[in-house]
């Protein structure tokens, strides 16, 4: 037997009991699942919960809270899916109209109203929720591009610089500290020129799929350039950040880079390490004074981690 597809949720708010049922009935024979609220207040709740209907049937007038006040509360919300909404009402005036559909209603229907209007009411709303989900998808799909590497997968440098900003702020509020590690392949150039630039790119995805699995939910990984990554570790102080430093470079230089079916030798990384808030408080003062100490990790001999304005940790 075929999958059937889940049926799509309808709210029906309506404080007259013989109609929602009658309303319920309908939706029900049409192939809809009813979703019933018997006031304003319930339906409210009802458009509250993460799994809220797009479609939602409101009576006008109901006690407490009414349904042209459902529609205008909800209209205040932002960032929550859109609820096509449909406004049911015995107010026949033209003036009713205009403010129903001021407070945010989709659609209108007087009271008595034919089964098959509001039918065909319905199929027309849930078009229009078809067309916002795909909308929200797009939107969705492209701020991803925006902020994602496409080699690694990972945040990107324009994406860096907004979580590093945000973070700071959370330090700072909540007095903690904030790690920043800034970590360059060690004579990339070189491996590019052995094994070709396509083994050179498996490398860096290689790279970002360990760090990524090297580091802890809150803290954001990004490429930030051909063969440099930035790592930010939120709450993590400077003695902290500078061992996890020291695993990761230990973890890289030891692993392998799976390429036309052999293990290729990984090549090995250099890392600069600052934290806030002693070496910087801008998000621009910890990139430089990261990028500062792996320069000194690099002059110093590669394949180790240095920390901004502190002696080299020599490698094991
Ligand atoms: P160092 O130890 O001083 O960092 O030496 P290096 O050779 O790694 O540094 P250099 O800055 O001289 O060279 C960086 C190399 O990274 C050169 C460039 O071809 C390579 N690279 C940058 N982006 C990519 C990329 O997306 N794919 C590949 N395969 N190579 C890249
Ligand atoms: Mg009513
Ligand atoms: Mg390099
Ligand atoms: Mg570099």
């Amino acid at each position: 037997m075929a999958d059937e597809a889940p049926k799509i949720r309808v709210l029906i708010a309506e404080d007259d009991p013989t109609s929602l049922r009658l309303v319920e009935v309908m939706l029900t024979k049409w192939g809809y699942q009813p979703v019933l609220a018997r006031d304003g207040e319930e339906a409210w709740k009802v458009l509250q919960a993460d799994d809220a209907p797009k479609l939602a049937i409101l009576d006008w007038m109901m006690p407490g809270k009414d349904g042209l006040a459902v529609c205008r509360e909800l209209r205040q919300q932002k960032d929550r899916p859109y609820v096509y909404i449909l406004l049911l009402t015995a107010k026949t005036h033209e003036s009713d109209l205009i403010e129903g559909l001021g407070a945010g209603a989709d659609d209108y229907l007087t009271k008595p109203f034919s089964r098959e209007e509001l039918h065909a009411r319905l199929f027309a709303g849930e078009r229009i929720v078809a067309v916002q989900e795909e909308l929200t998808r797009a939107r969705e799909a492209l701020r991803e591009q925006a902020i994602r590497d496409p080699l690694t997968g990972l945040f990107n440098r324009r994406y860096l610089e907004e979580a590093l900003g945000r973070e700071l702020r959370r330090a700072e509020h909540g007095h903690e500290p904030l790690g920043v590690l800034m970590l360059d392949l060690d004579y990339f150039k070189d491996f590019n020129d052995t094994h070709g630039h396509a083994a050179g790119d498996a490398m860096l995805n290689h790279l970002g799929a360990m760090l990524e699995t090297h580091t802890r939910r809150e803290d954001v990984t990004c490429r930030y350039g051909g063969e440099e990554f930035v790592l930010i570790l939120p709450g993590m102080p400077l003695d902290v950040a500078s061992r996890r430093a020291d695993e990761l470079r230990q973890a890289i230089g030891q692993s392998t880079v799976a390429w036309e079916g052999k293990g290729l030798a990984s090549t090995t990384v250099s890392v600069g390490v600052a934290c806030f808030p002693q070496h910087g408080t801008t998000g621009e003062a910890l990139l430089a004074a990261a990028d500062q100490a792996l320069y000194r990790a690099k002059r110093e001999g590669r394949d180790r981690v240095a920390v901004y304005a502190q002696r080299v940790h020599e490698p094991v």
